[in-house]
């Protein structure tokens, strides 16, 4: 995975291919119980301030899904394709709300409904339910 900056803003970019279901990534780092601008939530009250996990971008359309500590891809993936999750998935409630570009939905944790998103194309609902 490359570090980068992309139009002005972090991004995270795949330097390999991936497959559905591939781990991409473990997150690990500085865990805090409430969520910062960068944090990725792993848990309850679990937010992990990952070197990579503060590079990716929310996606309404995105190609992974962050399940209990790891990142992994819900679809093919090819080399340089950005890396982004969906936040209302995991973020129960986001440090900084924002207007996804995409569908102009506020994005504010996992109580927004964006209609863009469906959830059935992964395979992972059940736990992400579990999760929050
Ligand atoms: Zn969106």
């Amino acid at each position: 995975m490359l570090k980068t900056i992309v139009w002005n803003r972090k991004a995270l970019v795949a330097l390999q291919r991936y497959n559905l279901g591939d781990t991409i990534h473990t997150f690990n780092g500085q865990m805090k119980a409430t969520p910062t601008k960068t944090s990725v939530q792993i848990g309850l009250h679990a937010h992990v301030e990952d070197e990579y996990g503060t590079f990716m971008n929310h996606s309404c359309l995105p190609n992974t899904i962050v399940h209990n500590q790891q990142l992994i891809a819900t679809r093919t993936i090819n080399v340089g394709s950005e890396l982004t999750y969906n936040y209302i998935n995991t973020e129960t409630t986001l440090c900084k709300p924002f207007i996804c570009h995409f569908c102009h939905t506020y994005i504010d944790g996992t109580n927004t409904v964006c209609p863009t998103y469906k959830k059935h194309t992964f395979s992972f609902s059940n736990d992400i339910v579990a999760l929050r």
